[in-house]
């Protein structure tokens, strides 16, 4: 019988895998099965362009429908998988169906970290929202006009991102992060202030060392009418037409663990994106993987990550076993300002700058030992390559060149 490859999640790892495995040759059968409406599609204009109306719906698609249909990949959307028996090598599906395959690729993502308040149990609250798909922007698009009071729970990317979109469409802006500065988890205290510097140039308020006490519902407890935190144990009560959700992604690993596979902070893949079952994968968001980065293991949130993962899987499909390699890497776009990170900043001793804040073009490199372990480059794009160049060499930098900006980076980077 025709091998099968199944791939739970048609998201961009999924997708990525799919027409990847076609493109290697591989001659079984390929069903991708997602539990979302749409084709595979790109998440990062959600909180952009797509946000802001820049972006029509099926530009977010990864392939035009009719590529799925020339490469011959089974593509059903609207389709939960429910459960994984490896004894029978089967999956069920939200019908009842079971599926048999060869091959079995959990490619499952995550979902938005809920806010987790006293209270707000039972709560169906239609102006509260996170923002992981399509749907999500969808429900809040109505709500994203001129003078509405926008509340934004969690100062990182995705949070940081929709307060720039919200403020050039008019709403007034308060983002409310636990820690004392942006960004902290991810960065240097100099690209922190120059996001907030940034933002609070367009109107958008910051309360930062924010702890939230609770929101405060209508009556019906259909709507929050209002934010109750404290900054420094300063009271303050803020009123809202609208609060999102920004704090972070629990990945989905339920489907792994039920089917008794490894479980940590992610589906728990060798650098092959193998499980412990020789039948079974896993790859993007969902999965912790060894890192010859860092040297232990990670979880990356990433489309690069999620296209070089889906790529290492279709070779290890068509068994030509090429491990993970890449170094992580992520971009932004904040009111059209290209942010580019490579590398993890976790541990540095030394941050140096190249270029001028104030004109919204500089670089901070990461140093641990003399070598740069990791960089943020915003508004510089040509000199990303260089950058990433240097973290992955891990080659030792004169400190003083790397700071002036008249030192072409190659030259460092050689
Ligand atoms: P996903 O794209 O999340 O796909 C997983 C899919 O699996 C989903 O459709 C899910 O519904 C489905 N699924 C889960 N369980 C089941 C099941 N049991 N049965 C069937 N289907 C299931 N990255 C960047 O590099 N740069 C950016 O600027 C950037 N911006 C972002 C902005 C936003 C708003 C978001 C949400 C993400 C952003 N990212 C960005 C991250 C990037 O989009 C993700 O890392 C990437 O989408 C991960 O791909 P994935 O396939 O692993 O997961």
């Amino acid at each position: 019988m025709e091998e099968r490859i199944i791939i739970v999640g048609a998201g961009q790892a999924g997708g990525e895998l799919a027409a990847g495995l076609r493109k290697q040759g591989y001659k079984g059968r390929v069903l991708l099965l997602g539990d979302e409406a749409h084709p595979p599609y790109q998440r990062p204009p959600l909180s952009k362009g797509f946000l802001q109306g820049k972006v029509a719906l099926t530009d977010l698609y990864l392939k035009p429908l009719a590529t799925y249909e020339r490469f011959d990949i089974e593509l059903k959307t609207g389709t939960r998988v429910e459960a994984i028996d490896r004894s029978t090598r089967e999956i069920s599906l939200g019908d009842g169906s079971r599926l048999a395959y060869d091959k079995l690729v959990l490619a499952t993502g995550g979902r938005a970290r809920p806010l987790n308040l006293p209270g707000l149990e039972g709560a169906r609250l239609e102006n509260l929202f996170s923002v992981r798909s399509i749907s999500d922007i969808e429900a809040m698009r109505g709500k994203f006009v001129p003078g509405n009071r926008l509340i934004i729970i969690g100062g990182g990317y995705v949070g940081l991102e929709v307060a720039a979109v919200a403020v050039q469409l008019g709403l007034r802006v308060t983002l409310l992060e636990a820690a004392p500065r942006l960004l902290s988890r991810v960065t240097g205290p100099e690209v922190s202030s120059f996001i907030e510097q940034l933002h609070r140039e367009r109107g958008v308020e910051f309360r930062l060392s924010c702890e939230i006490r609770g929101l405060e519902l209508d009556e019906a407890r259909r709507q929050v009418r209002g934010v109750s935190l404290a900054c420094r144990g300063v009271p303050e009560r803020l009123e809202a037409d609208l609060v999102l959700v920004g704090i972070g992604l629990i990945p989905n690993t339920e489907l792994a663990s039920a089917a008794g596979l490894a479980v940590d902070n992610g589906i728990v893949v060798d650098e092959y994106a193998c499980t412990a079952d020789p039948a079974i994968l896993a790859i993007g968001d969902c999965a912790n993987q060894p890192s010859a980065y860092t040297g232990g293991r990670i979880r990356l949130e990433s489309v690069p990550n999620a296209i070089e993962h889906a790529r290492v899987a279709a070779a290890t499909l068509m068994g030509k076993m090429e491990p993970y390699a890449a170094i992580p890497w992520f971009w932004s776009d904040q009111y059209g300002l290209k942010l580019q990170m490579v590398g993890l900043s976790t541990g540095y001793e030394q941050c140096v700058t190249r270029g001028s804040a104030e004109g919204k073009e500089f670089s901070a490199f990461y140093l641990k030992d003399r070598r740069v372990i990791a960089a943020d480059v915003i508004g510089r794009p040509a000199e990303f390559m260089a950058a990433k160049r240097l973290v992955s060499s891990r080659a030792e930098v004169d400190v003083t060149r790397l700071g002036d900006a008249t030192v072409p980076l190659n030259s460092l980077a050689a």
